[in-house]
Formats: structure tokens, C-alpha cells, sequence
């Protein structure tokens, strides 16, 4: 069943035809009329009531099918959920960065819902992972700490905020320096963004430096003087190629910056942000949150599976979701689909051809219910690219 899905116009999409989202909808529907003024930052497949998909043909919610037909959610998901598609997936489009933030645990959202239930809506988690299509940049994670001391050490700007050279325990350390940074006065933050502006101008300095200096600036004239701009010397940055991923366990702070990209998570809004936003800041409850301890050394990229010569899976370590990226070659004939325990929903990125009884089409979106497969029957392009969102219950 084909899906018609709903955009999002926040206002740190890429605009007009710049945008992947805007470019899906236009290839898939020619008659529709992309603003070039309008951001066009979400695409929304899936249930959530903020902005749920509908099924083409016959203009039912797809949720409200669910309903009536639990049963297309396979089995063991509609138990486990409660007759619920447990995942929203979702492409990207940033301009702009998006607020520095973290995602609760299962327990600690039902807390947050109980407690402040106007800002935490549900009590669900909100693991998340980005795989990108454009070169997609983010801060993801801390920077090990002995980065962070190095350039405390040589930024005499940031250890007047943060106070915390001599504290020889890393894990305080960390804790010491996040809270400084994120709880500083407006003030001082702005006389530390000129001060290092200043120094940068006036040094000859290492790539590394430079290019700090210049994510320092480009987040500065985003949001000026705002804390969460003197993260870039905290948080990793992290620059994907199309296809490689970065999935986002709770309690594990990071910031989209820039690019395109397909997004999947569990079907929840709990956000906890602390700078870099026009939104609401739960600065207190980020800083208690987040995981000070976790194992810094290691990349930050997610390794996904190859399970065929044409399809890659991305499972992390959640059952609400999984991923599948499907590139098919010109050379192929017939080619079936894995067959999935669960439903899914199928986006074409790129690429054209046929399926038994489908012309395939970049911004064709399909809901397969669990055990249903797609045959491709025909690849007109150099090759076609889709990515295929399925729950992790396998
Ligand atoms: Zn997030």
C-alpha cells in the first residue's frame, strides 16, 4: 500500500528544492509546487498523532488501519506493543543545527512524563539513529577527555568557565566542565565566543583548530552567544558519508548539524535540550542524565551487517526498530525482498523501475504489512536505492 506522508517545516530544514524531503515529494508527485522559501526540514512516515502517514489509495490513517487489522504489525509486535507500529521513520533535511540534547531511558521517561507531563508528553524512550544520504554533519557523544583537557590547556578562555584542570578524575572532570559550560552566564559566554574569535584571528594555527574556529562561528551566527556554541570543544564532531550511521542510545548527548538524512526511531517526542534552541532548556535534567562514565574511546559510527550482496541491516540494540538499506543494480533481473517478522515501510531514495504492480519512483513510500514481500521486477536507472524500516524483533 502506497503512503502519503506528511512534511514538517521546522524552522532548521534546508528550503525549497534544496532539500532532500522537497526533492522525494516533487520526483514522487509532479503536480505539487515546492515553495523555495519554505523549509522543508521532516518527512513523517509511520503513526505518531503530531503528523500521521495515510494510505493513498483509499485516505484511511494508516493508523486507524492498524487498528482495524492488528494483525499486519506481525505477531509478535503486535504484542509486545500493544497493536502499536512502534517506530517513526523519518528523512531529514538541516540547514541549521538542530538543539544539543539527550534522550531519556524507558524508566527515567516514565518519571519525566509523571513529574512534567506538559513537556514530556509520553513515557517512551526515544532511541534514535541517523544514517545519512548527503554528507551529514553532527556532534555526537564527549570528547575523550584528555581532548577536552588539551584544549582547556591551551584556551585559557574555556578553564575560566570551567574551572576543572585540576580535577584528576575523568569521569568529574567531565561532569565538572558540562555543567560549567551549560550553566554560564549569557555574559561570559559572549566575552569567551569574541575572546576566541579574537585569538584565532590573530594565530597561526592546526587544521583542527581552524576548523573548530570555524564550526565555533558558523554555530555562533545560528545562535548567538548561546552555551551550547562553546559545545564544539566537548562533544565530538562527526562528519558521515552517505550510508554510514550514528545511533543515539539514551543519555547520550549530540546535535544534528548539517545534510540529509533517514532517520528512525521509537515512536516518541522526549527531548531533553540544553542549548543550541528557541525551545524550552531542561539544562538540570540533561546535566543529571547523561552517561559520564560511557566508554569514549570508541567510534561513534555504528557498524551495520551486510546480509546480502544487495541489502545492509542496521540493528541496534533496541526492539522497537531496524534498518535495511536496499541497493539494487541495473543487472537485475527479479529480486525479492527479505521478508520482514514485522511491517515496514519502504522509501525509494533513487532510482527508477518496476515492481509487480508498481512503477518505482524516488519518493514512493510503501507499508508492507509483516511477511509481505515486494518484487522488483525491473531496475530502468543505473541502480535503485532504498531504505526499509522494520521493527527489531526478529
Ligand atoms: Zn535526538
Amino acid at each position: 500500500m502506497e503512503l502519503s506522508c506528511k512534511v514538517q517545516e521546522y524552522d532548521w530544514g534546508k528550503k525549497g528544492s534544496q532539500s532532500a524531503v522537497a526533492q522525494l515529494l516533487k520526483k514522487r508527485n509532479l503536480d505539487v509546487k515546492i515553495d523555495e522559501c519554505k523549509p522543508y526540514a521532516e518527512l513523517w512516515m509511520g503513526t505518531h498523532v503530531n503528523a500521521p502517514s495515510v494510505i493513498k489509495e483509499t485516505g484511511e490513517l494508516l493508523s486507524d488501519y492498524i487498528d482495524k487489522n492488528p494483525k499486519v504489525l506481525g505477531e509478535k509486535v503486535a504484542e509486545i506493543f500493544n497493536n502499536q507500529l512502534p517506530f517513526l521513520f523519518k528523512i531529514l533535511s538541516v540547514n541549521k543545527a538542530l538543539s544539543i540534547q539527550a534522550h531519556p531511558t524507558k524508566q527515567h521517561a516514565i518519571e519525566l512524563n509523571k513529574k512534567f507531563p506538559d513537556i514530556y508528553k509520553d513515557p517512551n524512550h526515544k532511541p534514535e539513529m541517523a544514517i545519512a544520504l548527503t554528507p551529514f554533519e553532527a556532534m555526537c557523544g564527549f570528547r575523550n577527555p584528555r581532548e577536552i583537557r588539551e584544549f582547556i590547556t591551551h584556551l585559557p578562555e574555556l578553564e575560566n568557565i570551567t574551572r576543572s584542570k585540576d580535577e584528576a578524575d575523568d569521569v568529574k572532570f567531565l561532569e565538572k566542565s558540562f555543567r560549567a559550560i551549560l550553566t554560564c552566564e549569557k555574559d561570559l559566554v559572549a566575552k569567551t565566543i569574541e575572546s576566541l574569535k579574537t585569538r584565532f584571528a590573530n594565530l597561526e594555527t592546526c587544521e583542527r583548530d581552524k576548523y573548530l574556529s570555524s564550526l565555533l562561528d558558523k554555530l555562533n551566527s545560528q545562535f548567538p552567544n548561546d552555551n551550547g556554541v562553546l559545545m564544539v570543544y566537548f562533544l565530538n564532531y562527526i562528519k558521515l558519508q552517505p550510508s554510514e550511521a550514528i545511533y543515539l542510545a539514551a543519555n547520550k548527548p549530540h546535535a544534528y548539524i548539517y545534510g540529509d538524512c533517514v532517520e528512525m526511531m521509537a515512536s516518541s517526542d522526549n527531548v531533553v535540550r540544553a542549548g543550541l534552541t528557541p525551545k524550552l532548556r531542561d539544562v538540570q535534567t540533561l546535566l543529571t542524565m547523561l552517561d559520564y562514565t560511557e566508554d569514549l574511546t570508541q567510534d561513534n559510527r555504528f557498524k551495520p551487517q551486510v546480509e546480502n550482496e544487495y541489502t545492509t541491516l542496521y540493528k541496534p540494540p533496541v526492539q522497537e526498530f531496524a534498518v535495511v538499506r536496499i541497493k539494487l543494480p541495473k543487472s537485475i533481473r527479479k529480486y525479492i525482498i527479505p521478508k520482514r517478522d514485522s511491517a515496514s515501510i519502504i522509501i525509494v531514495i533513487d532510482g527508477t523501475g518496476k515492481s509487480v504492480d508498481k512503477e518505482v519512483v524516488p519518493g514512493l513510500i510503501l507499508f508492507l504489512a509483516a511477511e509481505e514481500v515486494l518484487e522488483i521486477i525491473e531496475v530502468y536507472s543505473e541502480s535503485i536505492l532504498m531504505y526499509q524500516g522494520f521493527t527489531n524483533v526478529e
